[in-house]
């Protein structure tokens, strides 16, 4: 067995509660929550992105729960998934030498996310698109997805920045 394929985690087989805490002074003692459906599908993902491969690419988590002082502070969206209630519903991921795109289209493989492309990697999320399903940063000002393309991200992604996905 691949020893960089053990069960580690504290939260799931890849991930750390350390990893998800929110980052501010106040919540250095706070319980990490994480949905476990969110935490399933960034284990699938892993899946797909290790596949074929006999090495294993971590997912590194930019952003997990977030209280709400620290959402108002790096300027999140009011009620932002990010906010445990109980659990936090969203992630800000990236993985070393997979480009956001090529990271959001392994998250819309797996299913059942909302996809926001940004330039330093994705926020996936376990909302139902409401109504938008797929986001994508042009500058800090989301573009949302729902009026534009809502069926396809590559699609979307090719509408928005005019390049093909690279
Ligand atoms: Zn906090
Ligand atoms: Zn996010």
């Amino acid at each position: 067995m691949d020893e960089n394929k053990k069960s580690l985690g504290d939260l799931s087989t890849n991930f750390w509660k350390k990893e998800f805490r929110c980052p501010c002074p106040k919540c250095r003692r706070k319980k990490v929550r994480v949905s476990s459906l969110l935490l399933f599908k960034l284990e699938m993902m892993i899946m797909i992105i290790d596949r074929g491969l006999n090495f294993h690419r971590p997912v590194i988590v930019l952003s997990g729960n977030r209280c709400e002082e620290e959402n108002k502070r790096i300027g999140g969206f009011p009620g932002s998934e990010h906010i445990p209630a109980p659990d936090g519903e969203a992630a800000d991921i990236t993985v070393d030498s997979l480009t956001p795109i090529e990271l959001g289209l392994i998250a819309e493989e797996v299913g059942g996310l909302r996809i926001g492309i940004a330039k330093w990697g994705i926020h996936v999320d376990i909302k139902p698109p409401s109504p938008s399903k797929f986001w994508i940063y042009i500058g800090v000002k989301p573009v949302y997805s729902a009026k534009i393309e809502n069926t396809s991200l590559i699609k979307f992604y090719r509408i928005i920045t005019g390049k093909e996905g690279e």
